[in-house]
């Protein structure tokens, strides 16, 4: 699986580099005056570069802002320019975690954002601390489709804006998934609604235009992806709306999207600034927009001094008490696939920290590689960047038969465990179900009872793994990513990630 998955970046980034050697416009710009549209996504407080897979070198905010300001340099005076973020800016890293998340927006007002997305982690500290950073800013962060329970607007998150670009007058309409109570500490969220976004676009478009914008734009935390087809909740939107919209920034889902339905362009440029999107769109009405993502490769762009000097003084602040090392690695632990090394180990951590039966940890939670040698307490953190805290749950082995069978239902695994082993099977329209299941080698015995441990996100029904109604639920004072730390600094060095696969579809690859 590795290897096509690595040849198909490298042949991307090659492909985006031709595209757009720095300093030239594009052939296929448009002839006309034009509106550069240019985008990042999934930001989650990556001030720092990260290598790929493949030790690549991607991102960084000082090179995030070269790589846009050369994007809105490249087309001047031809074009104007529009920056927008599909969200999820905040949450990942201990220099902006620690600030929650105002170094992101130091950043961003700097580069001059018209506007933002509500992602679903930019609930994840709460609402007042949401509300804080949206005075901060110098743009705005909008959701359009939040609603408080008995479906009145929320009045302290705005809907749109309009935004002055030239003689073009730019109505910007944002989005959050409707993912949002299950992807964000629920209880946060839980006096609010993520309504169908289709039909709130298209009423917010005529308003828009009825104030005289002369075009509309979605900047949407919604995800989606293409291979054979193109797939997911932008998708769906864009398929959805009736009312003309330009183009979808789009957001939530990590991946790489350069994609047109009914004639609008459709962006994404993954995430923590590994790539940037441009999308150019005529505003003489010659035409369709046109789109494009750019790679952030670091090692070729020079870093943006203003940006730099913001990057440097908050990951100064953090720099003492994160870069202490921890462990060794004897290989990289990456998140390729359904079930992972990295997940088996972070579940085997929490139950060794739980003191557990069995645990199991939702693989959405698991947010960034690890590489091979030296583990900083920092690396850790943006792998466990929640302060989630663990919970141990007790419940009767027939409840636990229908816990686990929870993470299949779906039909691919979106949890890892440890104590259990699981194989499951697919019924025809794909939704997947226990076939056996063991823990500590032995059948469960429904009458008996078992220790599960969980964190207090899942605990809250996140991912839909919330426990059975008749579980007991004790929180225990213990950080996740400090069980992680406190686990592998016991094992024998370099460490050695559990490989052997705990849940897979009956008839292939057992154990
Ligand atoms: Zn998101």
């Amino acid at each position: 699986m590795r290897r096509p998955l690595r040849f198909a970046f490298l042949l991307l980034t090659l492909a985006g580099m031709a595209c757009a050697p720095p300093g030239a416009v594009p052939s296929t710009s448009p002839a006309g005056p034009f509106l550069r549209i240019i985008g990042t996504n999934d930001f989650h407080g990556a001030l720092e570069p990260r290598a790929d897979s493949v030790g690549v070198q991607l991102g960084g905010g000082a090179h995030v802002a070269a790589a846009i300001r050369a994007a809105a340099a490249e087309c001047a005076p031809r074009c104007e320019v529009l920056l927008l973020d599909g969200g999820d800016m905040f949450q990942g890293t201990p220099a902006s975690n620690t600030a929650y998340g105002k170094p992101v927006v130091e950043l961003f007002n700097e580069l001059g954002y018209a506007a933002a997305a509500l992602g679903n982690h930019e609930f994840d500290w709460g609402i007042d601390t949401l509300r804080a950073r949206m005075r901060d800013a110098r743009y705005n962060i909008l959701g359009a489709n939040v609603r408080y329970a008995d479906g009145r607007d929320v009045e302290w998150i705005p809907n749109d804006t309009i935004v002055a670009r030239g003689r073009a007058r730019i109505g910007i309409i944002g989005l959050s998934t409707q993912q949002t109570p299950t992807t964000t500490r629920p209880q946060n969220v839980a006096h609010l609604r993520f309504v169908d976004p289709a039909p709130v676009v298209d009423a917010h478009a005529r308003s828009l235009r009825a104030r005289g914008a002369t075009h509309v734009v979605v900047v949407g935390h919604v995800g989606g992806w293409c291979a054979a087809t193109c797939d997911g909740e932008v998708f769906d939107l864009a398929r959805a709306l009736t009312e003309p919209v330009d183009a979808i920034v789009s957001g939530h889902s990590h991946t790489l999207i350069d994609a047109t339905v009914k004639g609008i362009p459709v962006v994404q440029a993954r995430s923590r600034g590994q790539s940037i999107e441009v999308v150019d769109l005529p505003l003489d009405g010659s035409g369709p927009a046109r789109g494009e993502v750019r790679p952030v490769l670091t090692a070729r762009i020079t870093p943006d001094p203003a940006a730099a000097a913001i990057v440097a003084r908050w990951t100064a602040r953090v720099a003492g008490e994160f870069s202490r090392p921890v462990a060794t690695l004897a290989e990289r632990l990456s998140r390729a696939g359904a079930q992972h090394s990295l997940g088996n180990l972070i579940a085997d951590a929490q139950r060794a920290a739980a003191g557990t039966d069995v645990a199991v940890m939702n693989s959405g939670g698991i947010r960034a590689d690890l590489d091979s040698g030296v583990v900083t307490y920092g690396e850790l953190f943006e792998v466990q960047p929640f302060d989630n805290t663990l919970v141990r749950v007790t419940m009767r082995g027939s409840d636990l038969r229908g816990y686990l069978a929870q993470i299949v239902a779906r039909g691919r695994p979106n949890a890892h465990v440890s104590g259990a082993s699981i194989a499951y099977s697919r019924d025809s329209a794909g939704a997947g179900r226990i076939d056996t299941v063991r823990v500590a080698g032995a059948p469960i015995d429904d009458s008996a009872s078992y220790t599960v441990a969980i964190n207090d996100f899942m605990a809250a029904g996140g991912d839909g793994l919330g426990p059975p109604a008749a579980a007991s639920v004790e929180a225990l004072p213990i950080i996740d990513r400090n069980a992680l730390r406190d686990y592998v600094m016991r094992l024998p060095q370099p460490v050695e990630a559990p490989r052997t696969l705990r849940i897979w579809l009956a008839g292939q690859a057992a154990p």
